[in-house]
């Protein structure tokens, strides 16, 4: 009713202003009968562009870390073109298990680089290195008729079942962190920066993985470094995540 009421007050306005002061109908706006308009979203802000890694050149000495040397392999590097990421589908796990596990299927050892425990059978936020990882073997966690996320992804395998729980905050944080160091390395861009669910038909990672939040996570972590590959290996993730750190 108060809609009727005020297209009344609307009508009578008008046709007051026309007895009048014809010459102010014109400036007034249109009734709109369509109801309110809806606000459009506002267009997602591009990612910032990521800074080229450049690798040091070889007659400069080494700098040593402080943090993971272990994601640093000592071999040349695999081309490596995308970052594939994976949950368990399991509440319990680790890097050890699941090499047992994949033996057991008569692999290679565990398919995946990388595994980022939940607090169960490995820390929080724990980023494991398998095997693989040091000597640049592909992954065997991704497979397609024509192998190419197994042969040139980096497979990384959170703890977790993300179809019915969430990543816990260390979980993610160190993904983050972890993406942001191999974005930067391999120059890999963000939209290689994959779920699983995206090379084939399955759930992996679980609807509960947002992808588009690592890589915008990842990609600030990078800018915030100043594309600093050792200092992103080696800070704190959560220094990373809410400051810019310091050099
Ligand atoms: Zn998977």
């Amino acid at each position: 009713m108060a809609k009727y009421a005020t297209l009344a007050l609307i009508f009578v306005t008008l046709v007051g202003c026309q007895a009048h002061q014809g010459q102010v109908v014109d400036t007034l706006p249109q009734p709109n009968f369509n109801g309110p308009l809806i606000a459009q979203a506002p267009p997602t802000p591009a990612l910032p562009p990521v800074p080229k890694y450049t690798p040091p050149a070889p007659s400069q000495p080494q700098r040593s870390l402080s943090g993971p040397q272990a994601w640093i392999p000592q071999v040349p590097p695999r081309p490596w073109k995308w970052i594939v990421i994976h949950h368990s589908a399991s509440p319990t796990g680790s890097a050890a298990i699941f090499d047992r596990e994949h033996k057991a299927k008569g692999w290679d050892g565990v398919g995946y680089h990388f595994v980022i425990g939940n607090g169960t059978n490995s820390g929080n936020g724990q980023v494991e290195v398998t095997a693989r990882w040091p000597i640049q073997k592909w992954g065997a966690h991704a497979k397609t008729p024509d192998n190419r996320f197994n042969d040139y992804g980096i497979g990384i395998c959170l703890v977790g079942n993300f179809e019915i729980e969430r990543p816990t905050a260390a979980q993610m944080a160190s993904l983050e962190k972890l993406v942001a160091f191999l974005m930067q390395r391999y120059n890999i861009p963000p939209e290689r920066v994959l779920r699983h669910k995206d090379t084939k038909s399955t759930e992996c990672p679980g609807r509960n993985l947002n992808i588009d939040l690592v890589r915008r996570a990842a990609t600030q972590i990078i800018v915030n470094s100043g594309g600093n590959v050792e200092h992103i290996a080696a800070a704190d993730a959560t220094e990373l995540l809410t400051d810019t750190p310091a050099h």
